[in-house]
């Protein structure tokens, strides 16, 4: 047993009965529903590559570079000590080293590099496990892997963007692109006035030589958010004389000179604190343009498409976090002499906790087996992916500060310290539900996709369907949710929520119902399908396998 020890102190007391750290263990192969998912979706040929990268986020040395990258957030610098403007985010060295890994290993690039079947699975999976070291890498990783199908938009910025976004190695300087050894990407949508709304736009872009499809043009106002703001370039939106318009600013202008803009102010904020994200403006900023004037929100979209797949990975990754340690500390912590994992209201709060992270992994990688078979020319994929994406980065990510909040509790008041890693999970939790579109707007967007696309609410419930023949309870659920779409037409948009959930929970139930454990499929259908559940987690019928089911989430250190 532990002891305490202060130099020149007596030992007042033993220390005993508190958990040890769950590091050195494999955040992928420890992850069963992940494992699982990455074969049945055709990227088991990646499995070397993705748990190496398991390896990696589970030791202590990254788990410890997380910690550090959070506690040391960047910090502003306008200038130099001669008064000349830099405009850089200074970054600690663990983000750096973090950050560098992830490039290393392609998380930013391989589906574009080696598009084969499961390309998609594959980086996705290998992202969730990165994100289990820190998840603010996550937001230039992301923004990079992302910008390559808008880029295409426009063959020759792509030709010479794609070459630097592609690269393997990570080059943090602060110099013109070309001069680098690897660039990354990030976006710049939203103003003051509007986020969503980003036909509210007010940058104005104004042509340097007669302007069209990538040529160059002037851009003056502002982004009242643009994370990663080291980046060598970013997507940005403004007002063309055609309209709002997608353009490639670079950090730096082709003739080697910083390009005109300004860092305003870094965010201060909630969680992602080792991520910056800054507010900038644009003062006859040099940027070219991607694709048609006008078409900025069409061409941009292809950049969120992906960063929203990122959303329900993201999600799905923090609850994998939680419930991880959730089990670590109640299979180690005694109260009242039995062991917390043993007794039978925790037994069910973990077992819960299981069955929503298992739900949310299991259709993160579906969704991204879609993107795959999308992009390769698949039409029914392209039509379940146009609307499992707004269904699922609305209801996996407005899950996760629910499952966050209640994993912490496991740990009773350790979980509430910031050593335990829990409060940083918290305070990331709500952001994926955020960015790339709140949660409202992924129910209009599904509503959207309902209208616009037939084909997309028949390949849903065609893939709910298959589920569904082999449980009555789901057939039952989905027999119900199809009568209520769209139902009354008059209030369809006052009921999107409750739409888009139970959208939501059938398809997470067909999919647990044919891949996923026997007894969390049971548990699923019960508590969220059948109403045999209470308002918060913890609350699954007492015939629930409990055991079974915390077994198989177990993340053996
Ligand atoms: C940490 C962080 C980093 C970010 N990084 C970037 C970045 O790099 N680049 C970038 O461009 N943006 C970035 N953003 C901005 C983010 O994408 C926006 O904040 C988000 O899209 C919401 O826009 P908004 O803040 O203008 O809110 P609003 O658009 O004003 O929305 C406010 C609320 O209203 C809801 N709402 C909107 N429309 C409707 C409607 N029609 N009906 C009902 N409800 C509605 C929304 O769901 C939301 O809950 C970042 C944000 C954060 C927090």
């Amino acid at each position: 047993m532990a002891t305490v020890q202060r130099p020149g102190s007596r030992e007042t007391h033993e220390v005993f009965n508190q958990a040890s750290p769950l590091v050195d263990y494999n955040v992928y192969e420890a992850d069963r529903p992940l494992v699982e998912a990455v074969r049945r979706e055709g990227a088991d040929w990646a499995e070397g590559r993705i748990s190496a990268v398991g390896a990696l986020a589970g030791s202590e040395r990254a788990q410890k570079l997380g910690a550090l990258a959070n506690e040391n957030p960047p910090k502003l610098r306008t200038h130099d000590r001669y008064g000349h403007r830099v405009d850089e985010a200074e970054f600690h060295p663990a983000w750096h080293e973090l950050l560098g890994e992830a490039v290393e290993h392609e998380l930013h690039s391989s589906p574009w590099k080696d598009p084969r079947p499961g390309a998609h699975v594959a980086r996705g999976a290998a992202f969730m496990c990165m994100s289990q070291a820190e998840a603010g890498i996550g937001c230039p990783i992301s923004m990079t892997y992302s910008v390559i199908p808008a880029l295409r938009t426009q063959p020759e910025l792509a030709a010479e963007w794609e070459p630097r976004l592609l690269s393997a190695e990570y080059d943090p300087r602060n110099a013109p692109a070309p001069q680098k050894a690897g660039a990354l990407a990030g976006m710049g949508m939203t103003e003051k006035q509007g986020g969503t709304d980003v036909r509210a736009n007010t940058t104005v872009a104004r042509p340097v030589n007669g302007g069209g499809p990538g040529a160059e043009y002037e851009l003056s106002g502002h982004k009242w958010f643009m994370s990663a703001p080291m980046c060598d370039a970013f997507l940005v939106l403004a007002q063309a004389d055609g309209g709002i318009s997608c353009f490639l600013f670079p950090r730096w202008t082709p003739d080697g000179e910083r390009n005109r803009f300004r860092l305003q102010r870094l965010k201060d904020k909630l969680g992602n604190r080792s991520n910056a994200s800054s507010e900038i403006e644009f003062d006859s900023a040099s940027a070219w343009l991607v694709g048609e004037e006008g078409a900025g929100v069409p061409t941009i979209i292809e950049m969120v498409n992906h960063t929203r797949l990122d959303c329900v990975m993201g999600g799905a990754t923090g609850m994998r976090q939680g419930v991880a340690q959730a089990i670590h500390h109640a299979s180690q912590r005694s109260v009242f002499g039995r062991v917390l994992s043993e007794q039978p209201l925790m037994r069910n709060v973990l077992a819960d906790l299981c069955v929503e992270s298992e739900a949310a992994t299991i259709s993160a990688m579906r969704l991204a087996r879609a993107y795959d078979e999308a992009i390769a020319g698949d039409e029914e994929a392209r039509n379940l992916k146009r609307i499992a994406n707004a269904v699922l980065k609305y209801w996996v990510c407005k899950r996760a500060p629910m499952h966050a909040g209640e994993s912490l509790e496991c740990l009773g008041g350790n979980g509430y310290v910031e050593e335990s890693g829990m409060p940083r999970l918290f305070r990331e939790s709500p952001l994926n539900s955020i960015w790339e579109g709140s949660g409202n707007v992924q129910c209009l967007d599904v509503l959207r996709a309902m209208i616009k696309s037939h084909a997309s609410l028949e390949a849903f419930f065609a893939e709910v369907q298959e589920g569904a023949v082999s449980e009555p309870r789901l057939d039952a659920y989905a027999t119900a949710l199809r009568d209520e779409i769209p139902g009354d037409v008059e209030t369809i948009e006052t009921r999107a929520r409750r739409v888009v959930e139970r959208m939501a929970l059938a398809l997470q139930a067909s999919l647990l119902v044919r891949y996923g454990d026997e007894a969390v499929a049971d548990a699923f259908c019960a508590s969220r399908l059948s109403g045999d559940w209470g308002q918060a987690f913890g609350t699954l019928p007492p015939r629930t396998d409990f055991s079974r089911i915390i077994d198989r989430h177990r993340a053996a250190a």
